[in-house]
């Protein structure tokens, strides 16, 4: 053991794990401290089986966006969490329930184009091919700059339009 862990150790970093998936490679984040996690995007269903695998507690699911690819697992970490809070844009809110508006629809068909259908009947997309997806809106909505602390982190949420109407972002730091 070295040395330095005799110390009473007074803060602990956050470890964070990046999970793609896909041919198109939507990714998910796993931010975890002490035990306790914030998943950032829920790209696929498998991430509730994972989380729940590795003992963790999940208080926060955050959503960089609206878009299907980023929402394919949202229902099932959901069920299998549903003391997590989901959090976004209000933007994003009110759109991921509505598969024009979340994209659902317009992915499904251009997900066919590019890689043909085959790659829908082998199912390697573990069901994310439904161009009816629809999530419940979030818990809590931002639409402007808001603090929010976790862990002894502030995760400041930051609306972020651009890239979809209802984009947001985070300048998390220690606080
Ligand atoms: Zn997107």
């Amino acid at each position: 053991m070295p040395a330095f862990q005799a110390g009473a150790r007074v803060w602990e970093a956050p470890e964070i794990y990046q999970f793609s998936y896909g041919r198109e490679k939507a990714d998910s984040y796993l931010i975890i401290r002490s035990g306790r996690a914030v998943l950032v995007d829920a790209a696929s269903p498998e991430l509730a089986e994972r989380i729940r695998a590795s003992g963790l507690a999940l208080d926060l699911i955050l959503l960089t966006h609206e878009h299907c690819d980023h929402l394919w697992g949202l229902n099932a970490v959901r069920a299998a969490f549903p003391a997590a809070r989901t959090i976004c844009a209000r933007a994003c809110s009110e759109a991921m329930g509505d598969p024009a508006r979340n994209q659902a629809r317009r992915y499904h068909i251009y997900m066919a184009l590019r890689y043909g259908s085959a790659c829908q009947e082998k199912g390697e997309a573990d069901g994310k091919w439904d161009p009816e997806l629809r999530c419940q809106p979030a818990d809590q909505v931002f639409e402007t700059r808001t603090a929010l602390s976790w862990q002894g982190l502030a995760l400041n949420l930051i609306p972020a339009p651009g890239h979809s109407p209802g984009s947001g972002g985070s300048d998390s730091r220690s606080v």
